[in-house]
């Protein structure tokens, strides 16, 4: 999946968590949030940066000897690499505490505990992105090789691609006015979240049924069709 596809998939995962920081009042926190989340998910492709031939670094002949040759969906594409963007996060966030307390308006532990799960969950978001490809990914290894993917479209589909960018952008649109409905007294907290996750979970569906009723995402049968065979 490509990038726009990414940030797409984190956006319709994320809405939950950030309705439910705006509906209780942690404003700066679900700003934060989604800055974070949307900068962490686009981390693990980093490794296209590394591979041979790919970048400028590899091309200079003597910084060439001490860039590694990382693989694409390799080690940044795993369970590993995800807790360590959750430590880094969590370590910004700690900065951030120490710089300014009155910003979070968030217990501080809850705080720290909530930037770990964000960048955590982020970079799994993304790999969730990329595991609905033929291609798969190998979210523990070098533990275990086990290649893990339910593939729905091409990496490079355009509609695919495009379809989870407009997707979580409307999702998102959807958050920020659920959240302005919210705040004019429409519903008490537990309606609206009542009535959001119900609107989220429609909205999913009706728009999963369209583009999965339609050959519009690719011929991913082919793959599964050849890995039923291979079995
Ligand atoms: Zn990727």
């Amino acid at each position: 999946m490509h990038n726009r596809g990414h940030l797409g998939v984190t956006l319709i995962l994320l809405s939950p968590i950030l309705f439910y920081l705006l509906v209780n009042e942690y404003l700066f926190t679900a700003f934060y949030a989604t800055l974070l989340a949307l900068l962490c998910t686009t981390l693990p492709d980093i490794d296209l940066k590394f591979q041979t031939k790919s970048t400028i670094l590899h091309r200079t002949p003597v910084i060439r000897r001490f860039v590694p040759n990382i693989r694409h969906r390799g080690i940044t594409h795993t369970i590993w690499f995800a807790m360590l963007i959750g430590t880094l996060s969590a370590g910004v966030s700690t900065g951030l505490l120490y710089w300014n307390e009155v910003i979070v308006f968030l217990p501080e532990t809850q705080f720290i505990v909530l930037s770990f799960g964000l960048g955590f969950v982020s970079v799994l978001f993304h790999v969730v992105g990329d595991m609905i490809t033929p291609r798969g990914i190998n979210p523990i290894h070098p533990v275990s090789y086990k290649n893990l993917s339910i593939p729905v479209s091409l990496a490079g589909n355009r509609f695919a691609n495009e379809f989870f960018s407009v997707l979580g952008f409307l999702l998102f649109i959807y958050t920020m006015g659920s959240t302005i409905v919210y705040y004019i007294n429409f519903f008490s907290r537990e309606q609206i979240m009542v009535v959001y996750g119900g609107l989220y979970a429609s909205i999913l569906v009706v728009f999963l049924i369209y583009a999965l009723g339609k050959p519009r995402f690719d011929a991913c049968a082919y793959f599964i069709q050849r890995r039923l065979l291979n079995r």
